[in-house]
């Protein structure tokens, strides 16, 4: 199938973007190409415009500084998981971009673009909703910063207005006494996730402080649950599935073709057990 007629502008600067989508309410700006290009070809998607963001300057950077990293709306998933700084202010990163579609994908699609894309079964929305992350938006009318959570408004919907840019991502920092862990079940190696989850713990000594949970390819949108609760008294075997089955309590996972709601609940006990024993055992070697 071939997209239905668009037509296409490559502004070289950010103003004339903004302008070219303030003036098309029906226009789409296309990043790496790798999700919106197949919607075009399928006729899912029909803008009237699209505008091709790629000859816009300095929109490619990475930039990790003690307080987190923020990844400019040009730079391709390889050069976020390329960058050493990025991966140690904030592990989680290198850890879901790692199961992020394969290299060639990688080389082209934005982590930005896979944010505004809004895919439930996408890792970066849910890591950046996790860490309470935010974007940051310009349009002609201004620019303004959403967080993670007011972000993801449904399936493939934010809540950018149709003439706003998304020019940065921000995900904070590691905390002190914090480790990650992520786990992933997919079909094949780069495939969708069947189902995924981030997990953050925060330890003083031997003390669970927080341990929060980010569930990729659940539910409709991507979702965090507090567990601290089930670890309250230590992590080991028992605890750790209670924290599985306080996850699964506050779920309702989706079934589709790849993965029955029922596999897709046991897929949760098991990574959210898996996912917070890595996070602990991350939160103990930092300390
Ligand atoms: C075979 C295959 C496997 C894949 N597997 C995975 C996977 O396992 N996990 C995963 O997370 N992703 C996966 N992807 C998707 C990939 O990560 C894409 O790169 C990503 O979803 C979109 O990024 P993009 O830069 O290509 O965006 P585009 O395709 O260019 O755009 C996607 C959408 O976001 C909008 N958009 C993009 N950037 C901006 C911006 N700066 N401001 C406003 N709107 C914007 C576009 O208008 C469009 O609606 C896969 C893709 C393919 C083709």
């Amino acid at each position: 199938m071939k997209p239905a007629p668009f037509a296409y502008r490559r502004p070289g600067s950010l103003d004339e973007a903004l302008l070219a989508l303030a003036g098309e309410p029906d226009a789409k700006v296309l990043a790496g190409g790798q999700s919106l290009v197949p919607l075009l070809s399928m006729r899912l998607a029909h803008p009237s415009l699209v505008v091709d963001i790629n000859a816009v300057p300095g929109l490619d950077s990475v930039t990790a500084s003690p307080d987190g990293v923020r990844i400019g709306a040009l730079a391709r998933h390889t050069a976020v998981l390329a960058n050493e700084d990025a991966r140690r202010v904030q592990p989680l990163i290198g850890l879901a971009l790692a199961c992020v579609a394969h290299p060639t994908i990688r080389n082209r699609g934005t982590t930005v673009g896979s944010i505004i894309h809004a895919d439930a079964a996408a890792e970066m929305p849910a890591v950046l909703t996790l860490l309470g992350g935010s974007v940051d938006v310009v349009s002609v009318r201004g620019e303004r910063t959403i967080a993670a959570a007011d972000l993801f408004r449904g399936p493939l919907e934010t809540t950018l207005a149709h003439d706003e840019l998304a020019v940065s991502a921000f995900f904070p920092a590691l905390g002190t006494g914090a480790g990650v862990g992520f786990e992933e079940i997919s079909r094949r190696r780069g495939d969708y996730a069947v189902c995924a989850v981030a997990a953050v713990v925060r330890l003083d000594g031997d003390r669970v402080l927080e341990a929060r949970a980010g569930f990729v390819s659940v539910c409709d949108v991507p979702t965090v649950l507090d567990l601290t609760d089930a670890l309250a008294g230590g992590v080991d075997a028992a605890t750790l599935t209670a924290a599985g089955d306080l996850a699964i309590a506050g779920l309702d996972p989706v079934g589709d073709l790849h993965a029955s709601a029922d596999f897709r609940a046991h897929l949760v006990r098991v990574l959210t057990a898996r996912a917070l024993q890595a996070a602990h055992d991350d939160a103990r070697e930092r300390s």
